[in-house]
């Protein structure tokens, strides 16, 4: 058992407990993030840039734009910055996230020979590779753990706000932990590979259930969970995925 609840810095959870939310979290959701896996690793940048800030819907609008508009990355990074920002602007700060898309593929283009490409990091180690895209103006912990996990099928595990939040409340990570320290704390306890996976069902947790007020009645993992504030009594794990159904099937009516 690792060290719960102290001081805010330390993770803490076993192996079995880890197992056992894993278990329960892949019979509750069903999340198909397969299209993601198929990108080359600077779509996958790209497509993870555009989504900071956005919901996927807005992302995959951008990014679809880009591609329809110039086919190559290459002729993004020479179109005008207007122009790019343009197409872009269903996500969110389009502006800032042009002019970032547009540097990093020209410093691509300068290391590379000439072409934008990240596909030299499919040769590379993780730690390696994690490296070159955080040395890159912009990419951060997890822009970079995205890459690596969909498109290089690495065994990391991004941390953003949605995982963040759950990890906290499991008391998987302390209350005083940020999002950067968090990818470094949950590898040391979750197994590689559970990491993904986990990645994808604590994303869809948090976006639908496990919200900033959060939806305790339809939670399947109540039972781990240490947060203070739980808007319901505990429901059996039938239950909960009954209501989270129910929810389903009306989203799925409009
Ligand atoms: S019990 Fe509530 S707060 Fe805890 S993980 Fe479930 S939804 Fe989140």
């Amino acid at each position: 058992m690792g060290m719960r609840g102290r001081e805010g810095e330390a993770a803490g959870a076993s192996l079995e407990e880890v197992q056992e939310v894993h278990a329960i979290l892949l019979r509750t959701y069903d999340v198909d993030k397969t299209e993601m896996y198929d990108d080359p690793p600077l779509d996958s940048l790209v497509r993870t840039i555009l989504s900071q800030n956005t919901n996927d819907r807005n992302r995959d609008k951008a990014f679809a734009r880009l591609k329809e508009q110039w086919g190559l990355w290459d002729e993004v990074a020479d179109a005008p910055y207007e122009a790019v920002a343009e197409a872009i602007r269903s996500s969110n700060h389009a502006p800032t996230k042009a002019g970032r898309i547009q540097a990093i593929l020209r410093q691509l283009r300068e290391e590379q020979g000439g072409r934008a490409t990240l596909d030299f990091l499919r040769e590379m180690s993780t730690e390696d590779a994690s490296a070159y895209l955080l040395s890159m103006e912009g990419v951060g912990k997890k822009t970079a753990a995205c890459v690596l996990m969909f498109s290089l099928d690495r065994p990391v595990m991004p941390v953003d706000t949605h995982i963040h939040r759950v990890a906290q409340r499991l008391a998987w990570i302390g209350p005083k932990v940020g999002k950067d320290a968090a990818h470094d704390l949950l590898a040391e306890i979750v197994p590689p590979e559970m990491r993904a996976k986990l990645h994808i069902n604590f994303w869809e947790h948090g976006r639908v259930v496990c919200r900033p007020i959060p939806k305790c009645a339809m939670c399947t993992i109540y039972r781990y969970c240490r947060y203070d504030a739980k808007t319901a009594p505990e429901p059996t794990e039938e239950e909960a995925r009954e209501r989270l159904q129910e929810v389903k099937d009306v989203q799925l009516a409009f």
